[in-house]
């Protein structure tokens, strides 16, 4: 089993669920809200302790990234890796953090279950960066069949079209 970005996206985006769906971040709390309390490793408004990463998602050693494709990420950039994820899935409007209309340090948070994967959109791991590659597939027809996959990477620019005729039975 490799862990991809996708993987981290569904990993990080079901911490954030488990730990601040449906919580309220105040602004003027005396301890700000630090990744640690979004992951769910510290409650919300409790200081953070010197150890509190050690062996959870943010540290290099856990098992996540001992599976991850790039398998030689140093603590640096595990955090910039979830830090980057918390904002993709921000983006995508999977986790929201909208103002209370009421007050202006009051912050609401929601974070929708991940979308799961539909069974029409196929997906491969990218044989040049290990990242998750879109595929589509089509038969041609024309004096014999050919089955045809257009094969895209999300993550880095490879991209092919590979075809295999088919041999009737
Ligand atoms: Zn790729």
């Amino acid at each position: 089993m490799v862990y991809n970005d996708e993987d981290l996206r569904k990993e990080v985006a079901h911490r954030l669920r488990r730990a601040i769906h449906n919580e309220t971040f105040d602004m003027l709390d005396p301890i700000p809200v630090q990744i640690e309390h979004m992951l769910g490793i510290t409650p919300l408004g409790s200081v953070v302790p010197q150890s509190a990463r050690d062996d959870t998602i943010l540290d290099p050693h856990h098992w996540f990234w001992q599976a991850y494709h790039d398998d030689s990420v140093n603590s640096t950039e595990v955090e910039n890796l979830i830090t980057d994820t918390i904002s993709w899935l921000e983006e995508e409007n999977i986790l929201q953090i909208e103002e209370d209309e009421t007050t202006d340090h009051y912050y609401n948070v929601c974070v929708d279950m991940y979308p799961q994967e539909t069974t029409d959109r196929e997906q491969t791991t990218c044989i040049e960066c290990g990242g998750v590659a879109d595929v589509s597939h089509s038969i041609e027809g024309d004096a014999q069949y050919m089955s045809v996959y257009e094969i895209v990477c999300t993550e880095c620019s490879a991209s092919g079209i590979y075809n295999t005729v088919l041999v009737r039975r």
